[in-house]
């Protein structure tokens, strides 16, 4: 658990070179990078980049969310936020630990069946959803998030039971999803003189990743529940969507790079508006604590009876993958007289979503083999024959020069990164995902993943 052993440097070199942002990185992670061979056997079979994953890790997330709510007294449920990592090794873990998903189209809810996660383990948003998926997931009995009176007319005119949380617009949100207080008076009427559909609570999804508004929100729900209620629904659960934060790298680097971050940092002077809060205090587990600690929230769902749900995305990958580039080429470029490396390698930043949302991901790439060597500050270049097209415009301190047939593994990025924006670019091949697996001795076997 504790960051790479790299000093913080300070922002020297004419103020050209980024602050460093070194990952924490798991002992799995260590010892895939320690292993004289493996990364490099992986990278010479698939001949490409590639994305790690080592699905006992998200077991552990996972683990650490059940801790919470067993010592809360709360009954929980977890529901996978399947969009941030396509692998059908997550799926499976969730479906090994009695983990629900939370699919949005027909594709991801026949992925999770397809691993083992039970119909009614699944729950299903998304804003009007298409008329097969509602009519699959009623038949799997899923739990469905309505997203509008709209959908609540066709859910019940399907005549099969279905299963509904009620998701809600907060108040003074400019949000696309959810329903306005009199169309959730509205649905609540409609739904109860309706016997097919069964009103099992209230769903929200917050941007942010604060415990804060979650934890009111909810308490603003147990009275809707309990008023629901009396009009005979069963509303036994509130879910708070996902936003669990992640804990990429340690806080000391973190203020350093916030405090100082400047253009001059950046390859041509690259400027983004904002990124992901790389260093988060309380992630995952630790902020469902905050979020139940909240005002007593707890205590108020325990006495009225009522579960909380929760649908962790990017929390319950984290540290479960890391993406592998193989080194392609190396240009020496300067910087007001400072010298950097631009390196090429063989993938895009269609493999590192973060660009693709006018951002950058920030922690830092490792190169591999791990070699002593002269600090150098690099910035990383996709093959492709886009201008834009950089996975690092930052100067990264790198340990050591890259050369031509090293690999860059950039960590942590099983949530989100990794695939939301994979395509065929350029005839390129889309990377594959290698599954990491304990073998007898501390070695790692690897599998091809089956998604
Ligand atoms: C995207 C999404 C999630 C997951 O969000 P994370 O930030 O990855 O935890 C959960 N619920 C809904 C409705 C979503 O749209």
């Amino acid at each position: 658990m504790t960051p790479d052993a790299r000093a913080h440097r300070p922002a020297s070199d004419a103020g050209t070179v980024a602050a460093p942002l070194p990952a924490y990185r798991d002992e799995w992670e260590r010892r895939a990078f320690d292993d004289p061979n493996l990364l490099g056997d992986i990278a010479f079979a698939v001949n490409g980049p590639f994305h790690l994953m080592y699905p006992e890790r998200v077991g552990r997330n996972i683990r650490g969310f059940q801790e919470v709510f067993a010592q809360s007294g709360v009954a929980g449920s977890i529901y996978f936020g399947k969009k941030a990592n396509k692998a059908a090794c997550v799926a499976r873990a969730c479906a090994e630990h009695d983990t629900g998903v939370d699919v949005a189209s027909v594709g991801e809810l026949t992925a999770a069946l397809a691993q083992g996660v039970r119909g009614s383990d699944l729950m299903v948003t998304g804003p009007e959803k298409s008329g097969e998926l509602l009519w699959l997931a009623a038949r799997h009995g899923a739990l469905i998030a309505m997203d509008s009176m709209s959908e609540l007319d066709r859910v019940a005119a399907l005549g099969v039971p279905v299963r509904v949380l009620l998701r809600v617009l907060p108040t003074a949100s400019a949000s696309r999803f959810g329903m306005s207080p009199e169309e959730l008076e509205q649905a609540q009427r409609t739904a109860a003189t309706t016997p097919s559909v069964r009103v099992e609570g209230f769903s929200f999804h917050l941007s942010g990743y604060d415990p804060v508004p979650r934890a009111e929100l909810a308490a603003e729900l147990v009275d809707r529940c309990l008023a629901a209620r009396t009009l005979g629904h069963p509303a036994t659960t509130i879910s708070v969507g996902g936003g669990f934060g992640v804990d990429y790298v340690p806080g000391p680097a973190w203020a350093a790079f916030t405090g100082q971050v400047s253009r001059r940092w950046f390859h041509s002077g690259k400027k983004f508006q904002s990124y992901y809060p790389y260093h988060f205090p309380e992630p995952g587990p630790a902020m469902l604590a905050a979020v139940l600690g909240h005002q007593g929230l707890a205590d108020r769902l325990r006495s009225a009876d009522i579960g909380l749900a929760i649908e962790p995305g990017r929390a319950l990958l984290d540290r479960a993958g890391s993406t592998v580039f193989r080194v392609q080429g190396s240009k020496t470029r300067h910087e007001h007289g400072q010298p950097y490396q631009l390196l090429t390698v063989d993938g895009s930043s269609l493999s590192l979503s973060e660009q693709w949302f006018d951002s950058e991901y920030l922690p830092d790439p490792l190169p591999w083999p791990p070699r002593q060597g002269t600090p150098t500050p690099t910035v990383v270049g996709a093959t492709t024959c886009l201008e834009s097209d950089m996975l690092s415009w930052r100067r990264v301190p790198l340990p050591r020069p890259a050369a031509p047939g090293d690999l860059l593994v950039y960590p942590n990025t099983a949530g989100y990164q990794m695939d939301s924006n994979e395509s065929a670019f350029h005839e390129l091949p889309i990377p594959p995902k290698v599954v990491l697996h304990d073998a007898p001795g501390g070695r790692f076997r690897w599998t091809l993943d089956a998604g």
